[in-house]
């Protein structure tokens, strides 16, 4: 394939489109009409820019590419109307977003990455491996492209579909400047959360950033030996200096950190897990969440009964630790991680 030498216009911010516009010899008003057409009117397209001379557009289209996703299924929950996307990207790859309606606003749930190369065992993204990073373009593509499809405003994201954000950090923290930008959609810090496996360099990076965005921990064990057995990023760093990022994140953003936490029936599960929990919960300023995990087909971890769950959620809260369960959404339309992708792809071939 021939590799993309242009520029993507959609991954500029106001600033670096007006350089871009000076450069063209262009007057300076041209690089927000461009801008608000991307950011705030969503266009797929320069032919939808009603108000910029056609000459403009020629240019733009020949110095630059322009990224919009194609929505190739759209799955609807009839549970509780949680909305599942596959997108197909101007490559042909694919990738999915999820769109939940809670009470306090919509959410939508964005993939990092085509594939991913964590490898963790519970996880149906990463059986496939890792394809490429996306592009800030292509991360808030999946927010514009379903705020257009389903008419309602997105008030909170969260990177929590394919990928590892902090295996894309640079564009993911341009997609963060992107999205919170008040020239765009304008969504606030405090509404966007990031969740990695843990990488900890990135986190203390990111932590020195100072944004206002959620954390998110995938915690899942609560000894070296059992995360190793879950998540081959633990063979790379250890609870200890995981802890220490965490604690730092707190200290810079003064943010509570969250701990992602899918229980596995039988492997994370019992009393001492929890107790093992307690203890390393309790330093930090922190929210648990505890993911009855979603099985996938390919491996044989099954999820907790609700009586475990139950016991496990009690034992924290006696302790006063911060938990909720998380509620089960869409579990109807290919729930997990990197389902809808793979069962498409599986069918394609
Ligand atoms: N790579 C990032 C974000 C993507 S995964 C991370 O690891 O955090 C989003 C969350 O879903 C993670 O907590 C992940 O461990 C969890 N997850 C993945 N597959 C799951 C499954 N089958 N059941 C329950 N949780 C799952």
């Amino acid at each position: 394939m021939i590799q993309e030498s242009r520029q993507d216009i959609k991954s500029f911010t106001l600033a670096e489109m007006k350089e871009q516009m000076q450069e063209l010899g262009e007057k300076s008003f041209r690089a927000k009409q461009l801008y608000e057409w991307m950011h705030v009117k969503l266009a797929r397209s320069y032919d939808e820019m009603t108000n910029l001379p056609n000459a403009l557009k020629e240019r733009c289209g020949e110095l630059f590419t322009y990224t919009s996703l194609e929505a190739v299924k759209i799955q609807e929950s009839k549970l509780d109307g949680t909305k599942k996307f596959l997108f197909r990207l101007a490559d042909g790859n694919l990738v999915e977003s999820v769109w939940m309606r809670y009470k306090h606003g919509n959410s939508v749930c964005i993939s990092s990455q085509v594939g991913c190369k964590m490898g963790c065992r519970f996880c149906a993204s990463t059986l496939d491996g890792w394809e490429r990073n996306l592009l800030p373009s292509e991360m808030l593509d999946q927010i514009y492209a379903i705020t257009r499809l389903t008419g309602e405003r997105v008030s909170n994201v969260v990177v929590m579909g394919t990928g590892e954000p902090m295996d894309n950090y640079e564009n993911l923290l341009r997609f963060l400047t992107l999205l919170t930008d008040e020239n765009g959609l304008h969504i606030s810090q405090r509404n966007i959360t990031v969740s990695t496996c843990g990488i900890v360099p990135k986190m203390r990076q990111l932590a020195e950033e100072k944004l206002q965005i959620t954390l998110a921990l995938s915690l899942h064990a609560t000894t070296d030996e059992k995360r190793r057995k879950l998540m081959p990023i633990a063979n790379r760093y250890s609870l200890d200096e995981l802890m220490e990022a965490c604690a730092y994140y707190f200290e810079q953003t003064g943010r509570r950190i969250t701990f992602e936490y899918s229980l596995v029936g039988g492997v994370n599960d019992t009393k001492e897990d929890a107790e093992e929990l307690i203890a390393l919960a309790r330093p930090l300023n922190c929210h648990i969440n505890l993911i009855p995990v979603n099985p996938i087909k390919e491996r044989d971890y099954v999820q907790s009964d609700k009586t475990a769950i139950e016991a496990f959620k009690n034992k924290l809260e006696k302790n006063r630790i911060n938990v909720t369960i998380r509620r089960e959404m869409g579990r109807d339309i290919d729930g997990a991680c990197g389902q809808l992708r793979r069962s498409h792809i599986a069918k394609q071939s």
